[in-house]
């Protein structure tokens, strides 16, 4: 099968065109290129929306050395070299695309779960590693057979029949993050898991264990890109993989509920972080601490977890509907916006809602029009008295007492009479 028509029409002009002059780069150099991954699959799914955006990554292959390659490419300024790897890996950056280009490689699995051990191999070899036979299909680039598919594990066929395949029977003991891609695509694409996956993917899901916590998080992360991730975080649960990830972690309505209204507060880049944080909200203080040293997240966004459950427990201050703006402002103002985001959306009560929602929409950027110059000028010597007064004029703000800044004076000089 060719696929040069869908390659010319899918892939955005610029693009073509670096991918064309590396594969003939490499051409003079008797080294082949190959698309490979998850753009052949979505270019035989013909969906271009799949890849569109800031999102467009493409992998290639090369029977060769790529770091070599690519490093040539970006001498000739047609591309940035972000980085290169032993491994014989090597990423480009142009405009807003990035490609990696890897060398073929063979791979073995030593321990399960371990990196494993590569040596240099054919695009044969590189593609019975991959984890999916959907996704271990590769296009060449070469000018004698441009676009021509390379499909020796069945590829095509599984596309077409909507299954989800693993190569080989040690595939998920080899890398278990595999359990969490393949849910994603079955969810992602509608997809069925074939038979024999679907009985050692439920056997495997133990070996979840053997993976480090830097590698399931970058695959949470990788889920929580999807446009509907709460329906991947459902199905794992069904199949006991989130409970392995962490036992108290829920993958029900409640979670597709919150996710779902997330969407609709935030911009898709702020999204992970969020969901993060509504992942764990029903858990106690002392799961969340487990789940944070598991998955090893990060401090700012660990910081944004526990604050987020900090401010749960303290909710019920929330719920009065008698506070004033300056008192919700008081409590809140130390939570990380995150934290408070979360709650806004998970919170049971509508008033603790509306108050948190109100904080962050509006109070948190509340000034007082007059700063520590202007008192000065008006007499007020700088000190603990001073504080004092911008204090009491900020709240004034929040609470709507004062409006303008002649407002603020008069209000600045009468607290300076005082005491
Ligand atoms: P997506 O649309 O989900 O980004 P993708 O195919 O681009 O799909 P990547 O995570 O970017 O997914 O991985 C690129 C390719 O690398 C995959 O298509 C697959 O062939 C291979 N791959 C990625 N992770 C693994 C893994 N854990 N085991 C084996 N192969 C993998
Ligand atoms: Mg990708």
């Amino acid at each position: 099968m060719n696929l040069a028509r869908q390659i010319e029409q899918y892939l955005p002009q610029p693009l073509l065109e670096l991918v064309k002059n590396i594969s003939g780069q490499a051409a003079k150099q008797g080294q082949r290129v190959y698309l490979v991954g998850g753009i052949v699959r979505d270019l035989l799914l013909g969906d271009p929306s799949l890849r569109s955006g800031p999102r467009f990554d493409l992998d290639l292959v090369v029977e060769g050395d790529a770091v070599k390659l690519a490093q040539q490419v970006a001498e000739t300024g047609q591309a940035k070299l972000l980085a290169h790897h032993r491994f014989g890996t090597a990423k480009l950056r142009y405009e807003n695309f990035t490609l990696d280009l890897a060398t073929a490689r063979k791979e073995t699995y030593v321990r399960p779960g371990a990196l494993p051990a590569v040596t240099p191999g054919t695009l044969k070899d590189d593609l019975i590693r991959r984890d999916f036979s959907i996704n271990a299909m590769a296009i060449s680039l070469a000018s004698n057979d441009y676009g021509e598919l390379v499909d020796p594990y069945q590829g095509k066929s599984d596309l077409e029949h909507r299954l989800i395949r693993i190569l080989h029977p040690g595939s998920f003991t080899d890398d278990a993050t595999r359990i969490l891609r393949g849910v994603c695509y079955e969810q992602r694409f509608g997809f069925e898991f074939e038979a024999q996956t679907a009985r050692l993917l439920k056997r495997d899901i133990p070996m979840l264990d053997t993976i480090s916590g830097d590698r399931i998080r970058h695959e949470l992360e990788h889920i929580f890109e999807e446009d509907r991730p709460e329906l991947v975080i459902k199905r794992l649960s069904e199949l006991g993989a989130l409970h392995r990830i962490n036992p108290s972690l829920k993958g029900d309505g409640w979670i597709a509920e919150k996710f779902d209204k997330a969407r609709r507060l935030k911009k898709p880049s702020q999204l992970p972080s969020l969901y993060f944080c509504l992942l764990v909200y029903s858990l106690s203080e002392k799961e969340i601490e487990q789940f944070l040293a598991r998955l090893n997240i990060p401090a700012k966004l660990s910081l944004a977890m526990s604050d987020t459950l900090r401010l749960k427990t303290s909710l019920p201050f929330l719920n009065k509907s008698s506070l004033k703006p300056s008192e919700i402002y008081y409590l809140l103002r130390e939570y990380e916006p995150l934290a408070i985001q979360a709650n806004a959306i998970a919170a049971e009560s509508p008033t603790a809602r509306r108050h948190l929602q109100l904080f962050l929409t509006k109070l948190r950027y509340v000034r007082t029009s007059l700063d520590g110059e202007e008192l000065k000028k008006l007499g007020i010597p700088p000190g603990p008295k001073m504080g004092k007064v911008l204090q009491e004029l900020h709240k004034a703000k929040l609470d709507g007492e004062v409006r303008t800044r002649a407002d603020e004076k008069k209000l600045a000089l009468s607290l300076s009479l005082k005491s």
